[in-house]
C-alpha cells in the first residue's frame, strides 16, 4: 500500500472518482505539492510517516509550508505557539477567513491525515486565482503545530495553547519518551518556549475557520459522496476498570474455587460491544494490564481501559453506564472487587450551525463536492476523532469538510483518498472560501 504515497493520491484506488472531467490546470498545483511533500519524514522501512513535533522531519515540513507561502506571495509567520500562517491581505484587519490543517503525523501515519487539508488549502487558493476571484477579506492558510501529539502525548498542542485550553505550566511539563521536555524541544528547533501561551488577539481576528480533512471512517464511502460537512465531534472519554480477584495456581485450583477477574473482564468486553451497538456509539477495550501476568497463574488483577465515543452525551452516558452496570453485576456474582475511574473526558463539539448550514448551501448551489449532485444534499457527518477545528470552535466560528476515504483506514500507511476525490475536495474548499471571503 505504501506505493500510493510515492505516486500521489489516487493511484491505488480505481474508478471511484467524484467527477472525471478536469478543468485545465486544476490538478497541477495539487500534484506538484503532493510530490514535494511526499518524501518528507517518511520511513523507508514501514512506508509510514514519522513527522513528530519539533524534530528534523517537522522542520522540513515547516520549510515546505514556508516555501509554498512565499511562492504564492503570501506573508509567512510562525506564531508564539509554533503554528505557521500564510497571509493574503492584512492580518490585523479582522474578520479573516482561514483554512488549513496540520502536517505532523502519528507514528507510521498515512499521507493524508493533515497534509490533505494543507495541500488542498494552497490548491484552493490557486483555483480561486484561476477563477479571478477577488478577496474582500483577509485570508490565511494555517499549519497547526503538534496536532497528533505523537511525541509529547497530548493532541492539538498548538491550537490548545492559542485557545487557552492548555496552560503554559502544563505545556512546560510535557516530556517525550526520551525525557526531553517540550521547552527543550522547542528551543532546539529555534523556537522560544517562553513565548507560548493564550493568543486571544490572534483568534479574535478570525471570522471563520474551515478545515478540510480526510475522513477517518467510511460514512462517505457508504453514502457514495466524495465530500461531506462535519456536524459535530462526538463526546469521548477513557475509563479505567480494575477487576480484583485472587491469584492462585492454574494447575491446582479447582474451577469452583477460583476468583478469576479475567472472566469478569471478558464479560465486560462483551457487554461493551452490546451497549455500543444498542446506543449507536463506539466502545473499545484496547489496552489491558494483568497481575501477576503469568501463564500458569490465575490473575489477581485485570485492569482494562475503555475508550468510548458516541454521537451525543446521552448516548455516551448510556454506553458507559451500561458497561459499568454489567461489569458490577458479573463482578458480584464472581466475588470480584471492581473500581471504575474516568481518566479523561472531552465533551461534544457541535460546529456552529449557521456556518455549517451556509457551507452546505454553497456546496449544493455550486454543485460542490465536485460532482453534479442531482439535487442531493451534501451529507452531514459526525466524527469520533479530535481536530484543531474542534479546539478552535469555542473561540472562532469553525467548520470542517471531509473527503472520502474508501477504506476508512486512518493513522496507517494504508490511509487513502482517490485522486478525483482530492480534486473534488479542492473544488469544494475553493467554493466555500470564495463564498466566505470573495465578492
Ligand atoms: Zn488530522
Amino acid at each position: 500500500m505504501t506505493g500510493a504515497v510515492d505516486d500521489g493520491p489516487g493511484t491505488s484506488v480505481s474508478g471511484r472518482g467524484a467527477d472525471a472531467s478536469r478543468r485545465p490546470g486544476e490538478t497541477e498545483s495539487f500534484d506538484a505539492m503532493w510530490r514535494g511533500l511526499g518524501p518528507l519524514g517518511r520511513d523507508a522501512g514501514s512506508g509510514g510517516y514519522r513527522r513528530y513535533a519539533w524534530t528534523g522531519a517537522d522542520q522540513e515540513c515547516r520549510e515546505w509550508f514556508r516555501a509554498q507561502a512565499e511562492t504564492r506571495g503570501l506573508v509567512h509567520e510562525t506564531d508564539r505557539n509554533g503554528n505557521q500562517w500564510a497571509w493574503l491581505g492584512d492580518p490585523l484587519a479582522g474578520d479573516a477567513v482561514v483554512t488549513g490543517s496540520h502536517l505532523d503525523s502519528v507514528p507510521d501515519g498515512g499521507a493524508f491525515d493533515g497534509p490533505l487539508g494543507v495541500v488542498s488549502s494552497f490548491a484552493a487558493l490557486d483555483e480561486l486565482r484561476r477563477r479571478g476571484a477577488e478577496f474582500d477579506k483577509p485570508f490565511a492558510i494555517v499549519n497547526f503545530g503538534d496536532e497528533e501529539g505523537a511525541r509529547f502525548g497530548l493532541a492539538c498542542v498548538g491550537s490548545r495553547l492559542a485557545a487557552g485550553r492548555l496552560g503554559v505550566e502544563d505545556a512546560h511539563r510535557l516530556r517525550d519518551a526520551d525525557g526531553v521536555s517540550l521547552p527543550q524541544a522547542m528551543e532546539a528547533a529555534g523556537h522560544d518556549p517562553d513565548a507560548i501561551g493564550p493568543d486571544p488577539e490572534r483568534l479574535a481576528r478570525i471570522g471563520a475557520f474551515v478545515e478540510l480533512h480526510v475522513e477517518q471512517g467510511r460514512a462517505l464511502d457508504l453514502s457514495g459522496d466524495p465530500v461531506g460537512v462535519a456536524s459535530a465531534i462526538w463526546p469521548h472519554g477513557r475509563w479505567r476498570f480494575d477487576f480484583r480477584g485472587e491469584a492462585n495456581h492454574a494447575g491446582t485450583t479447582r474451577l469452583a474455587d477460583r476468583r478469576d477477574p479475567m472472566l469478569t473482564y471478558a464479560e465486560t468486553v462483551l457487554a461493551a460491544r452490546r451497549e455500543a451497538e444498542l446506543a449507536g456509539g463506539l466502545a473499545t477495550f484496547g489496552k489491558i494490564a494483568v497481575e501477576p501476568n503469568g501463564v500458569n497463574a490465575i490473575p489477581s488483577l485485570v485492569r482494562g481501559w475503555l475508550d468510548s465515543r458516541a454521537p451525543d452525551q446521552a448516548a455516551l452516558d448510556a454506553v458507559v453506564s451500561g458497561v459499568e452496570r454489567a461489569a458490577r453485576e458479573h463482578a458480584e456474582r464472581a466475588g470480584i472487587d471492581i473500581d471504575v475511574v474516568r481518566e479523561s473526558f472531552t465533551p461534544v463539539v457541535d460546529f456552529q450551525h449557521a456556518l455549517r448550514d451556509e457551507i452546505r448551501l454553497m456546496l449544493e448551489e455550486r454543485g460542490g463536492g465536485g460532482a453534479d449532485r442531482g439535487g442531493r444534499t451534501v451529507p452531514l457527518l459526525g466524527t469520533g476523532a479530535g481536530h484543531d477545528a474542534g479546539i478552535l470552535s469555542a473561540s472562532v466560528p469553525t467548520a470542517m469538510l471531509f473527503v472520502r476515504n474508501p477504506t476508512g483506514i486512518s493513522h496507517s500507511p494504508a490511509e487513502h483518498a482517490a485522486e478525483d476525490d482530492c480534486v473534488a475536495g479542492v473544488r469544494a474548499l475553493a467554493d466555500v472560501l470564495e463564498g466566505l471571503a470573495c465578492s
